[in-house]
């Protein structure tokens, strides 16, 4: 990894950085696990709702709310396996030592981008270029 680094904004991630940026990750990890299991119990409740309702008489005003209910948590939940599984991507990086590189060019991130989002996998530069 001696190569000319053109780009002097953006150095390689110091063995501190490196911790905090983990501790970072972890601790989000345990957040998302954390909705992730409340969210189960709301499904549960949602569901078992779900099935008194159809033998409740039809004049039940929660009918609506339950199926916008649910069709959110089914959103919610969604994103959240998607943010777990980064997450989960960059905790393998770091124990691969791979963490902090851009997997499209192979430059450094820098820390500023990855202290805001952990789990990125570009550049400032790609994430740019990518959205175009
Ligand atoms: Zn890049």
């Amino acid at each position: 990894m001696n190569t000319v680094q053109s780009r002097a904004s953006e150095s390689a991630l110091t063995d501190a950085e490196l911790r905090l940026l983990e501790a970072q990750l972890r601790g989000r990890r345990l957040d998302i696990d954390r909705e992730l299991g409340g969210l189960a119990q709301t499904l549960v409740e949602v569901r078992e709702a779900r099935g008194a309702e159809s033998v409740d008489d039809e004049h039940d005003p929660e009918g609506p709310t339950l199926s916008s209910e649910w069709s959110r948590i089914h959103g919610v939940h969604g994103e959240l396996a998607a943010a777990s599984e980064a997450v989960e991507a960059a905790l393998e990086r770091i124990a691969s030592d791979s963490y902090g590189v851009c997997t499209r060019c192979g430059q450094p991130i820098g820390f500023a981008r990855l202290e805001a989002r952990p789990e990125a996998t570009l550049c400032i530069e790609c994430a740019r270029a990518a959205e175009r």
